[in-house]
């Protein structure tokens, strides 16, 4: 019987002596160990009750025990459900509530606040440290390495993803085998991934990037990975030599392009590096191309669709832009009003469908029928333009559109003018209430260190760019943007933050 998603990223590497995981102090762990350890730990799953289809909630620092989970649960058939190292008590009480997990995996210091927690939904506590100890591994360490993989068929669910919380309360996103399997594979072609590759991984695992895009692309090759427990710049750097490639956020290249240790010599051999879960500013395209000699390759995902554009990876990788549409998915651009296609140039609402897109939120039928068309088609809330060639630019969340005194403002537009001034670093403007215009922009600037920007030269040049109903009414100087761990500015806590801006 089969499980297509262990099938395909796990069952092939039984028995490899090849690395799977190389730890940041250098130690290895092979695809052989790995499958063991996960063997091992879906045996205290079913020990612990866990049916196909019930839910596990997961909340651990990242370590290669807790990659090894993830495959356990797959070839259990049970739900895997990452959660957000940062979220407190009261927010898992949120997720394990909903989800109706029956079994929460924590760090052990954690576990004498969340036990209760869960206890009270009803659902039991392991322990897993990041140092890969814990009361999870004491009980997988006397079982079988070999688990008779549970049978699933491609339509089952393998993941509760949810998202990150950056327009609202985070939902859950029912993702099944073949929405996860169906976008690895088409990853893997489009981005030549093979055995040889070693990525570079230094995302968190407990969000679509880190997780389904990076580590099923080189699972269902066989490569390899450097797990790095998150973006340490030293490290990171130390570990270039022995990478291929590296997917990350943008301030991962911000950062790498703010150190002067970051040379074309050191990135020159890499293969590849992609960017993703954020805008990439045209200028850090540029400044990257212009010290590695590498275009970044940009995509565009959500948790709800896995990876729905990409650049090409042979071919123009258009700074500014996510690229044209992945095989295999449909994309159309759509009047928000209307749902009908706007002209070409236009912009709309980015609507998606294919194997990647996902079934729904969990116990959430009103949204998901807000968002998911009967026809297949998911509105991703997403402003965007695409060219002749497909080409999509993305402008904006329509949650972040400005709507001032009729007027729609795009906040990418004045960002791109800002960003581009004498001693800016970067910019977010976002719509707050005004009592004429009903919202009036807002533009935020984080200086260049030690740089004082010219606020009426910006002004004025601001002024031979746009027309005048999208100035911001308002500049103001802050030291940095709210950023969430995915390098996401949080706008609405700048909204929330300036919200009496004008009153
Ligand atoms: P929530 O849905 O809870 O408000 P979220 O949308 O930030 O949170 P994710 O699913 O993690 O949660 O992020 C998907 C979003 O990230 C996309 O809808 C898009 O706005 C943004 N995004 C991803 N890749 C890119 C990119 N290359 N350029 C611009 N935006 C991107
Ligand atoms: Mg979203």
């Amino acid at each position: 019987m089969a499980n297509p998603l262990y099938d395909a990223l796990f069952a092939p590497h039984a028995g490899k002596s090849k690395d799977v995981i190389i730890r940041s102090d250098g130690s290895r762990l092979s695809y052989e160990g790995f499958l063991a350890m996960a063997a091992r730990m879906a045996h205290v799953l079913t020990e612990q009750g866990l049916a196909p289809g019930d839910r596990l909630a997961v909340q651990v620092t990242k370590s290669p025990e807790a990659l090894a989970l993830y495959a356990a649960a797959v070839q259990a058939g049970v739900i895997f459900l990452p959660l957000n190292t940062a979220y407190t008590t009261a927010e898992l009480d949120y997720f394990v509530g909903d989800s109706g997990a029956t079994l929460l995996v924590c760090d052990s210091a954690r576990e004498p606040d969340l036990r209760p927690m869960a206890e009270g939904h009803g659902a039991q506590t392991l322990t897993l440290d990041a140092d890969g100890a814990g009361s999870l591994t004491t009980r997988a360490a006397g079982k079988s390495e070999h688990f008779e993989t549970v049978p699933r068929s491609p339509d089952d669910l393998a993941a509760f993803l949810y998202t990150s919380g950056t327009t609202g309360r985070s939902k859950g996103a029912m993702l099944t085998q073949d929405n996860l399997l169906s976008n690895a594979l088409t990853l893997v072609e489009a981005w030549r991934f093979t055995g040889d590759d070693v990525l570079l991984h230094a995302l968190p695992i407990f969000h679509t990037h880190g997780l389904f895009v990076a580590t099923n692309v080189v699972l269902a090759t066989g490569g390899t990975m450097i797990f790095l427990p998150g973006f340490d710049l030293d490290r990171v750097l130390a570990a270039l030599p022995q990478a291929t490639a590296m997917m990350g956020v943008p301030t991962f290249y911000t950062r790498l392009l703010d150190d002067p240790r970051f040379t074309r010599e050191l990135a020159g051999h890499m293969r590849l590096f992609t960017s993703g879960s954020a805008p990439l500013l045209a200028a850090t395209h540029e400044a990257f191309e212009q010290r590695t000699g590498h275009r970044i390759l940009e995509r565009y995902g959500m948790t709800e669709t896995n990876m729905s554009t990409s650049n090409p990876y042979e071919g123009d990788r258009r700074a500014g832009t996510v690229g044209p549409p992945l095989p295999g998915v449909e994309l159309k651009i759509t009047d928000p009003e209307t749902g009908r296609p706007v002209a070409q140039g236009e912009v709309g609402v980015i609507e998606v469908r294919g194997p990647n897109v996902f079934q729904g939120y969990w116990r959430m039928p009103e949204k998901t029928a807000e968002e998911l068309r009967p026809d297949g088609f998911f509105i991703t809330g997403d402003l965007a333009t695409q060219d002749a060639e497909g080409y999509v630019t993305i402008v904006g969340r329509a949650k972040d559109l400005v709507i001032s005194g009729g007027y729609n403002i795009y906040p990418k537009e004045l960002e791109e003018v800002l960003d581009a001034q004498p001693g800016v670093r970067e910019s977010a403007v976002v719509g707050v209430p005004h009592p004429d215009l009903g919202e009036a922009a807002l533009a935020l600037l984080v200086p260049e260190p030690g740089a004082a920007p010219d606020l009426p030269a910006i002004e004025a040049a601001l002024g031979q760019r746009l027309a005048r109903y999208k100035h911001p009414r308002r500049i103001e100087l802050i030291d940095e943007l709210p950023r969430n761990t995915m390098g996401k500015v949080q706008k609405a806590l700048l909204r929330e933050r300036y919200g009496q801006a004008f009153t």
